[in-house]
């Protein structure tokens, strides 16, 4: 069974296009200079709504992680175990995202990661998920 994917959204659409070419994009809000993780028609700062999207550099931190044994669903046993992290990108928001790669067992907090896309389902859907920096 195959991982469950997004159905984008008015606000979601331009974030999930970009990742379908291998871009990753953040809103950036033009009056008050605040980035946003969760796409929004309006800046969680300042409630403007002059949002732009800017690519990210696509490099972060590992910030927090839990290694899931049980999945959600049925459609994660044969991806068991997985590891969930909270990343703190270079540009100051923090996203949720799995840790993916042979060595995501060994994912520590604190390790550099950059945003790679993991290709999902018939269609191969781009998901944006971290993965260890090799140094
Ligand atoms: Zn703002």
């Amino acid at each position: 069974m195959d991982l469950p994917i997004p159905t984008p959204n008015a606000d979601t659409r331009p974030y999930w296009d970009a990742a379908q070419q291998g871009r990753l994009v953040l809103q950036h809000c033009s009056a008050c200079g605040a980035v946003q993780a969760v796409p929004r028609s309006y800046c969680g700062a300042c409630h403007s709504n002059a949002l732009i999207w800017r690519e990210s550099n696509r490099r972060g931190v590992i910030a927090s992680f839990s290694i899931v044994h049980r999945g959600p669903t049925s459609a994660f046993r044969d991806h068991l175990p997985y590891v969930l992290a909270l990343v703190d990108m270079t540009e100051g928001v923090r996203l949720m995202l799995n840790v993916i790669g042979t060595d995501r067992l060994d994912t520590q907090i604190g390790d550099p990661v950059e945003i790679v896309f993991e290709p999902r389902g018939a269609e191969g859907f781009k998901m944006p998920q971290a993965q260890r920096s090799r140094v």
